[in-house]
């Protein structure tokens, strides 16, 4: 049998793609990056089987497996750099069973991020991670990323809902880690090392994840400051005072000009917050109150309090465009997910603003300061090759000075191939070395995701 007909075997004829224009689509994902490199084959499997079997027969021949969900990273993690094998999981995107009992779901890893909220939210159940790409992205690419969101300040990160996996590994087994109880001590927590492992590990084909009961209201907050740094200290303020919202969201006075015109913004405004509170009806109402006198106390022009569904929903609209709208200003963002320890953001803020001045480089900044994680994100115009060349530069400082504030080059965007040529500033070579090994037991021949992260 020649290597078409091999996965035809595996997945269905109608399941493979082989002709270039179908295989260029599978060629890029969210990074800007120009440099594509066409894969060899994409199959599209149903099954956590049909997986593995994929798997044995790329290891048979040493090829590389690129695992792709919505590719809406921004590392480059799903781009096939080697060529080789793309196994999306378009059509592994079913919720096998909610279950209402022990407040759980187990999911495929094709399912979209939003369809397992709202599903959750029909049974009064609640899913909380919420990149803000929740519309398009998967479970699983969420759990190789371990994606965070702005929730992540109170309810923690995709890791945190993680009780067991199965996962095909590179030899084509298919193994099952973790329990599905709320606590289990057996042995090393493999789940969480597979959580993260963008990919390079294993191919993870199901996930229970852990539900929460649905709060019973919420309130949204917006806050208008005349000064960058002083809406950037309110962050701390607020978490200090005893307060924790469930969302905790700074924007930049760049990244504000591209917030819809009817949210009214006073002129004088140069970052905003938006804050979500939940609980019940009556905790809503007094943390809210709190909440504002403290963001009030911080110097904020104006606050805005609401509890209207449609109203919040708007500004969260608004808050969730803000990346994608950047285009607006300038059509190439080179976007840095940073994070330090949230008393450090106003240093972090004006470090980085005076970084991008330095170059001559437009920065806008936003993201979820309630957990210290900032989107950087540089600002050129199409085919800037020498404004490219200067953000580069500025890139390497911020993340200087991010590891000097003590903080992490990557709050929740993973390396992929955009970050690695800085692991080095963060990790030290033992540590590096021990991951490397980690690799080897996993993926002996490298079959798993080649050129990430390393
Ligand atoms: C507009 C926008 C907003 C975003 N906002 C956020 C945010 O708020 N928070 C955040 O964390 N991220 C955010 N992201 C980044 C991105 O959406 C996340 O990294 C997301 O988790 C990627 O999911 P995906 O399904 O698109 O995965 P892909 O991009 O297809 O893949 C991501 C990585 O996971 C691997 N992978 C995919 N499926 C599997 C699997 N089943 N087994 C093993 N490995 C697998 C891939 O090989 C790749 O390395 C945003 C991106 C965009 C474009």
């Amino acid at each position: 049998m020649t290597f078409d007909e091999k996965l035809k075997s595996i997945v269905g004829a109608a399941h493979v793609r082989m002709a270039p224009a179908e295989r260029a689509l599978y060629a890029y994902d969210a990074t800007p990056m120009a440099d594509l490199v066409m894969p060899d084959a994409v199959v599209l499997p149903a099954s956590a089987e049909e997986v593995a079997a994929l798997l044995g027969l790329a290891n048979e021949l040493g090829m590389p497996v690129v695992p792709r969900g919505a590719g809406t990273n921004v590392t480059g993690g799903a781009r096939p750099v080697q060529g080789g094998l793309v196994i999306s999981t378009q059509r592994m995107n079913k919720i096998l069973n909610l279950d209402v009992n022990n407040l759980q779901a187990v999911v495929q890893p094709g399912v979209v991020t939003e369809d397992l909220q709202e599903a959750a939210e029909e049974v009064g159940l609640f899913y909380p991670p919420d990149p803000q790409s929740a519309e398009t992205c998967t479970v699983g690419g969420n759990l190789a990323e371990n994606a965070g969101g702005p929730r992540a300040v109170k309810y923690g990160v995709t890791r945190h809902y993680v009780l067991a996996l199965q996962a095909a590994m590179a030899d084509g087994r298919l193994l099952r880690f973790g329990a599905r109880t709320l606590k289990s001590v057996v042995g090393y927590d493999m789940t969480s090392l597979l959580v993260g492992s963008e990919g390079t590990l294993a191919f993870i084909t199901e996930a229970t994840l852990r539900l929460i009961p649905q709060p019973e209201a919420r309130g949204t907050l917006l806050a208008v400051f005349s000064e960058v740094e002083q809406a950037a200290a309110a962050v701390a303020s607020i978490l200090q005072a005893g307060n924790l919202p469930a969302a905790l969201e700074f924007v930049d006075q760049t990244a504000l000009q591209v917030l819809p015109p009817d949210l009214g913004l006073p002129a004088e405004a140069a970052a905003l917050l938006v804050l979500e509170v939940d609980g019940s009806k009556t905790e809503v109402a007094a943390s809210g109150a709190r909440v504002a006198a403290c963001l009030k106390e911080s110097g904020a022009l104006r606050v805005d309090l609401t509890e209207d569904a449609g109203e919040a929903d708007r500004l969260w609209q608004a808050r969730r465009a803000v990346g994608p709208a950047l285009a607006k200003i300038a059509p190439l963002k080179i976007n840095e997910d940073v994070v330090v320890p949230i008393s450090r953001l106003p240093d972090a803020v004006r470090r980085i603003r005076a970084i991008a001045d330095s170059y001559s480089i437009r920065c806008a900044i936003f993201g979820h300061a309630g957990d210290g994680n900032l989107h950087v994100n540089f600002l050129l115009d199409q085919g800037d090759q020498e404004g490219l060349l200067r953000v580069q530069d500025a890139v390497a400082e911020t993340f200087e000075v991010v590891v000097d504030l003590g903080g992490s080059i990557s709050g929740e965007h993973g390396i992929g191939t955009a970050k690695q040529a800085f692991v080095g500033l963060e990790l030290e070579p033992a540590v590096v070395d021990l991951m490397r090994a980690v690799k080897q037991v996993f993926d002996p021949k490298g079959i798993m995701n080649p050129g990430k992260i390393f």
